[in-house]
């Protein structure tokens, strides 16, 4: 399928899950996740008009500014190698995946201009996922107050792999929670406002729970060899 036409049908469902819950479509922001994909789909996929890409990893992004530079605004959402930053930092309008102070640091030094990011929160508790445990996440931005580069924008996580509807909602409905929470704080670098949650599978139930960015890769974009 041609992004364009899958665009549509997220463009659809994207208004469908505002409109259950009185929000409009343009407080969510679509991040096409282009790392399975070439960079000529990377490329249909601008021209199909979604400008913000998202990568997960330093290599991926690497080859695809190499061609595509900034036309696009890269999000990074992978986890971050205190050492990949510098590769980067330059390159890069977001980091969804804040989750220590050592890379704060990293990104502190390296930034070329105040860093925009997510802490990037492990909201169900799986051990295998990245991310700070919610009660952790406070105190956390109350340390990054020495950071004069870095901005932080608002929380990121991953849902639970799992289709159980009510799970994947209190996942997202907490992040929101805590959301609010910082925002509330009125930290003068923690404007906090946005949500980065929803992949293909559950950002209809994000949206719903108050997403305002979705990354979104194999609904719209497919996955490497399936792209047609
Ligand atoms: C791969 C990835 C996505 C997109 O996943 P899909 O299920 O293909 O939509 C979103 N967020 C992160 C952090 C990812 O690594």
């Amino acid at each position: 399928m041609k992004v364009a036409e899958n665009l549509i049908h997220i463009s659809q469902q994207i208004s469908n899950a505002c409109h259950k819950v009185n929000r409009t479509p343009t407080e969510v922001r679509l991040i096409a996740v282009t790392k399975y994909v070439s960079i000529d789909r990377a490329n249909e996929t601008l021209e199909a008009g979604i400008i913000n890409l998202g990568e997960n990893r330093d290599d991926g992004l690497l080859k695809k500014w190499e061609v595509l530079g900034d036309k696009p605004i890269w999000h990074f959402i992978g986890t971050l190698q205190t050492r990949k930053v510098k590769n980067i930092i330059d390159k890069v309008e977001y980091i969804h995946s804040l989750d220590r102070i050592s890379l704060a640091e990293e990104i502190n030094k390296r930034a070329v201009k105040r860093m925009k990011c997510l802490v990037q929160v492990n909201v169900s508790q799986e051990e295998s996922k990245h991310g700070l445990a919610p009660e952790a996440v406070l105190d956390f931005i109350k340390d990054l107050r020495p950071y004069e580069n870095i901005s932080i924008e608002g929380l990121m996580t991953m849902a639970p792999f799992t289709d159980d509807e009510e799970q994947l909602r209190t996942c997202f409905r907490k992040l929101r929670e805590l959301r609010d929470q910082i925002k509330n704080c009125n930290l003068e670098y923690a404007p906090c406002t946005e949500l980065s949650m929803g992949m293909s599978n559950d950002f209809e139930i994000a949206i719903e729970e108050g997403a305002t960015m979705v990354r979104i890769g194999t609904a719209l974009v497919g996955v490497a060899g399936e792209e047609e």
